[in-house]
Parts: C-alpha cells; sequence; structure tokens
C-alpha cells in the first residue's frame, strides 16, 4: 500500500490517498475551501471516478468532511464514519454530540464554520474490516476528541489517528479532546497495539514513540 500524506494548509485537516490493489481509499477531505488543491494532488496520483472506493471519516468535524459530498458525487463513492458521529455531519452541528463548549461558543462556530450537511453511506466500528476495498486494515475506536472518533489501523502497524494526535509544534495528544477519560482510554489502547507510525490530523506523520505518556 502506497500513502500519500496530502497536507492542506490553513486550518484545514491533512488528507491521506491509500492505494491498494483494488484502487484507493481516501481518509478525511479537508476543508471546503481547500477543495481545489485536494482535487489536484487526487488527480496527480491518478485517483478519478471509478477507483476511489472508499471515503473514510475520521470523525464529524468541518475540516475533515468538508470535501466528502462533493467528492461522493464526483467520484460515485462511498462516505463511512462512526455512527456516534452522524449527527455532526447530518445537522451540520459541530456539537450535536459533544459536552463542551457554552450555548455562545456554539452559536458562533456554527455561524463561522458550516459544516456541510449530509448523510454518510454506512456505519463502521471497532474491528470493521477494510479488505474488501483491498486494504489489510481494520477500524478501531477512539473516542475522546470526539464520541465517534474512529482511527485505521494497518498490518503494517501505521495508525490514521485523525485528530487525537496532533503534531502541530511537536507529537503530543490533541489539546481539543470533549471527553477526557475516553481520551486516555484511547491512548492506553493505542498503546497496547501494534503502531509504528501515526498520521495524525494536523501536521506531520511522527513515530509512536514519540508520545510520551
Ligand atoms: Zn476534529
Amino acid at each position: 500500500m502506497d500513502i500519500k500524506t496530502i497536507i492542506l494548509g490553513g486550518v484545514s485537516a491533512n488528507c491521506y490517498l491509500l492505494k491498494t490493489e483494488k484502487g484507493f481509499i481516501l481518509v478525511d477531505t479537508g476543508r471546503a475551501n481547500r477543495r481545489a488543491k485536494l482535487e489536484k494532488e487526487l488527480e496527480s496520483a491518478g485517483c478519478r471516478p471509478g477507483n476511489l472506493n472508499l471515503i473514510i471519516l475520521t470523525h464529524g468535524d468541518f475540516d475533515h468532511t468538508g470535501n466528502c459530498a462533493y467528492l461522493r458525487d464526483k467520484y460515485n463513492t462511498k462516505i463511512v464514519m462512526h455512527y456516534d458521529d452522524f449527527g455532526m455531519v447530518e445537522t451540520g452541528d459541530m456539537f450535536w454530540n459533544r459536552k463542551a463548549g457554552n450555548r455562545i461558543i456554539r452559536r458562533i462556530v456554527n455561524v463561522f464554520f458550516k459544516i456541510t450537511k449530509f448523510k454518510p453511506d454506512f456505519p463502521v466500528n471497532e474491528g470493521y474490516d477494510l479488505k474488501e476495498y483491498g486494504l489489510d486494515a481494520k477500524i478501531v475506536s477512539l473516542p475522546g476528541h470526539s464520541k465517534g472518533s474512529i482511527g485505521i489501523l494497518t498490518a503494517d502497524g501505521e495508525l490514521f489517528c485523525g485528530d487525537l494526535f496532533m503534531n502541530n509544534s511537536k507529537p503530543s495528544i490533541s489539546s481539543i479532546i470533549d471527553n477526557q477519560e475516553e481520551a486516555d482510554a484511547s491512548v492506553q489502547k493505542i498503546m497496547r497495539l501494534n503502531i509504528r507510525i501515526v498520521y495524525p490530523g494536523h501536521g506531520q506523520p511522527f513515530p509512536i514513540s514519540s508520545i510520551k505518556i
């Protein structure tokens, strides 16, 4: 499997284009305002309508989901994510299932950062096997940043972790955690798994050994 890391810049999340034996899988889709750059990157990798088999969203935040409805139409593909974040993308409210954020913050965020509303095609949960899409990898449930946060763990020990970890200045646990207990449990779980490299939602990939807990 080839991994193309697509760093869109600004506050847009990274996208990861995975080339499998059956075509492509895209992990996260960035912010809508970075669409042109993303499309160019997909095109240069040879990703086109007919070979993008799946879009996996690590969670429902707008900086990860901004282009997925557009890409689903253009590439005639499917969008999957954890059921617990469905409401975020169906209502366009990133606080739909979150505890944090008072009403004023919620209103400001929801006015300035509108999520494109869409319906995912089907939910994926812990253990979901991506073999059918040509990828030797499984979904791991990693709640904490949001309730429905997931990672994708390949048989080679690569973890696409969404926003559980970030690497803006150095590898660390995300500064935005909605449920600390769940996040701690997710980190503990990761430390028990066979992981080599972490591909975060923000910043460059890093070896798991650089996370100190
Ligand atoms: Zn997020």
